[in-house]
């Protein structure tokens, strides 16, 4: 039995999982879905064990030196993307924050995107990261974001990848809702458990759990709807390649059927296989994109300030 972490009720088993890409820990995890909710939540959830979990050859401590061909794209595309919210946001000077954003690599690219963009915070976990990301003209916080209080308002704020990671990302969600500008842009992009790969991959440690490293998985609904109890309000809605995912998935029943070789000294990433199959499995979900529900959402938001409780809460702000 599991009790959902958003709203207390008791949750249905929905998969069991281990850490298939850093073994990190032989434990088997387990993932339910809470129906109310409509999201997957791991149990246990190891939110004082961070150190354990995420081991310093995690990929996002990794400071990124030659550009692989799909990691140049993913940047086109990601600065594209910024540069079009950016678009969207009035001022003559941007604030940027982006939360969980290691040595700024992202920011580096909004503050490429827009000249407007004047100031960019990152705020991370990785204390090593923050040499680096000042040494690139970036204001670093060493901490949660829970932790990051008065510095005033932002006019985009980036979630890359950060939600699904946190054990309670309705409330972090809602704390973003308070720093955003009254015009101001939030961009969250985070795995969607209603997809092709999340059913195939569903009881063979789907890629997507990322287990134990991802607390709470959701679906659009649910991610919507989250949203909207933050005070926030949905701009802009898009399905995204879910390759990482994919790849990950596969490559662990390679490795299950003796066919290739990944521990904990021999990553996934190191492997020579990796690029060829990313390539495959990007194309694959930009082929079906237009009428499937892919493994990552990118959702862009901004201040709901017609909401009953929005109303209350941006009162004191
Ligand atoms: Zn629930």
């Amino acid at each position: 039995m599991a009790n959902c972490p958003f709203c207390g009720e008791s949750a249905n088993f929905h998969a069991a999982a281990t850490d298939i890409e850093y073994f990190t820990t032989p434990e088997r995890f387990e993932f339910w879905h809470c129906k109310a909710c409509d999201i997957l939540f791991i149990s246990p959830m190891l939110a004082d064990r961070l150190d354990v979990i995420y081991p310093s050859n995690y990929y996002a401590f990794q400071e990124v030196g030659r550009k692989s061909f799909p990691l140049r794209v993913k940047e086109w595309i990601d600065r594209r993307t910024l540069r079009r919210v950016l678009r969207g946001i009035q001022g003559s000077t941007l604030r940027v924050l982006d939360v969980g954003g290691g040595t700024g690599w992202l920011a580096g690219i909004a503050r490429a995107a827009d000249l407007r963009v004047t100031e960019t915070w990152i705020v991370d976990l990785d204390d090593k990261a923050k040499s680096s990301a000042e040494a690139h003209g970036h204001c670093f916080f060493h901490g949660r974001i829970e932790d990051f209080d008065d510095h005033g308002k932002f006019d985009l704020i980036l979630m890359l990848n950060l939600v699904e990671h946190l054990p309670r990302p309705d409330l972090i969600l809602a704390r973003a809702a308070q720093m955003l500008s009254p015009n101001g842009r939030i961009v969250i992009k985070t795995p969607n458990f209603r997809s092709l790969d999340a059913l195939v991959f569903r009881h063979r440690s789907w890629g997507g759990y990322h287990c134990p490293r991802h607390f709470v998985l959701f679906s659009r609904e649910s991610l919507t709807r989250t949203l909207r109890d933050a005070g926030l309000a949905v701009d802009g809605f898009s399905y995204t390649q879910g390759a990482p995912f994919w790849c990950v998935s596969i490559m662990n029943q390679m490795r299950l059927a003796g066919w290739i070789s990944i521990s904990a000294a021999r990553s996934y990433a190191d492997h020579p296989l990796l690029p060829f199959l990313q390539i495959a499995a990007a194309g694959f979900d930009f082929a079906r994109r237009p009428f499937s529900r892919l493994s990552q959402m990118v959702v862009i938001a901004r201040r709901d300030d017609s909401a009953a409780d929005g109303d209350r809460r941006h009162t004191t702000v």
